[in-house]
């Protein structure tokens, strides 16, 4: 089996205290099944606690944030209750492993971290897409069923996973060569993505994307930011089901921006690093390439891709123009304002759930 992972991936480290955007607050803590029996078991003044403090809804367990956002046992000097009372092993299964991440497509496993957690948003961003990969001995052979459980079954997928890989790394080959205006910089990546959905998906007899293909004849180029844009990114924002507070007040700074944003901001984007272009589109072509091989199409991911991007870029623009100081104090703490901290809202309150994301592939 082959794994894959970002060279920053094993040197991670959290930053405990000195977190601004901490992964303690405004969430809601999913507690897994075996920790939450453990908890319920949990004998002195903690175990009271975690019995007072953990909930159950649909079969779920859960610590829901208090009135000010901070998860019931996230103390002042920024360090968790359980942690240093019980030990790292008492942890449940999310807080332990986050903002690690592991998925499969069998015989295919990656690792990476999400963009949701501060300092794993800075690595991203700057990644230049060096990856680390191992062969693993295939120890899962004989366990048939989560093999089938995790594999799509069909003949051709091991063919179709290698050419995705060569798809992805020819993608990120050609990426520091694209034009650096935004609007040339997604035409270039649409050419790409179409011509690879002719080489991998030309026996496709359901192909839903002749019209793109023919668009790609007569050459790409439509701009970036425009009223069509702005109106798909305002449609976005009624779809979207975002999480708590802080999603309620962008909404509130969001129903402020003018109709004609998107001029401003074809001169504030003139160049393709203030949004990490390059950065984004590795981190989303990595983390999602396994959907090429249910959705029989690439297109998905790069639709997934240009959204993602223009949302940041809008939303950015409109925390810039449109948000009152306290209101920015809410998003950037105080510092200036930076756009790893937009991603890192995005991901916080889109990417992290499924419906939102399922929306932006289309
Ligand atoms: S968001 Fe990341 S850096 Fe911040 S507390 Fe959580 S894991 Fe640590």
């Amino acid at each position: 089996m082959l794994l894959e992972y970002p060279l920053f991936y094993p040197d991670f480290a959290c930053i405990g205290k000195t977190c601004k955007d901490s992964c303690c607050r405004d969430w809601l803590i999913d507690i897994d099944f075996d920790t939450a029996e453990k908890y319920q078991r949990m004998g002195g003044a903690l175990g009271e606690k975690l019995r007072k403090k953990l909930h159950k809804k649909d079969g779920e367990f859960y610590f829901e944030v208090e009135k000010d956002g901070r998860c019931p046992f996230l103390q002042e000097d920024g360090l968790c209750e359980i942690q240093r009372e019980k030990g790292e092993e008492e942890l449940s299964k999310v807080c332990d492993a986050y903002p690690r991440r592991e998925s499969m497509v069998y015989p295919y496993m990656q690792l990476d971290l999400h963009l949701s957690c501060e300092e794993a948003a800075k690595a991203i961003l700057s990644w230049k897409g060096e990856l680390i990969r191992e062969e693993l001995e295939d120890e899962r052979l004989s366990e048939k069923e989560n093999i089938s459980e995790n594999s799509t079954g069909e003949s051709g997928q091991d063919e179709l996973l290698v050419s995705l890989l060569a798809f992805r790394q020819g993608l990120w080959e050609a990426l520091p060569d694209f034009p650096q205006d935004i609007s040339g910089f997604f035409a270039e990546l649409k050419t790409v993505f179409l011509q690879g959905e002719e080489l991998l998906f030309y026996e496709n007899k359901a192909f839903p994307y002749d019209e793109e293909l023919e668009a790609l004849e007569q050459g790409l180029r439509s701009s970036f930011f425009s009223e069509e844009s702005f109106r798909e990114y305002c449609k976005m924002n009624e779809e979207i089901q975002g999480r708590g507070e802080l999603w309620k007040s962008f909404l509130t700074i969001f129903h402020r921006a003018e109709k004609d944003l998107q001029n401003k901001m074809q001169s504030f984007y003139r160049e393709k690093d203030k949004l990490y272009l390059e950065e984004l589109c590795r981190y989303y072509t990595f983390r999602y390439l396994m959907t090429g091989l249910k959705k029989k199409s690439i297109l998905p991911l790069f639709h997934l891709i240009r959204k993602c991007i223009l949302w940041m870029a809008y939303t950015d623009s409109i925390l810039q123009y449109y948000a009152k100081e306290e209101e920015k104090q809410l998003f950037f703490f105080g510092e200036e304002k930076a756009f790893f901290r937009v991603a890192v809202f995005f991901s916080k309150e889109v990417e992290h759930q499924k419906k939102n994301m399922d929306l932006f592939l289309g």
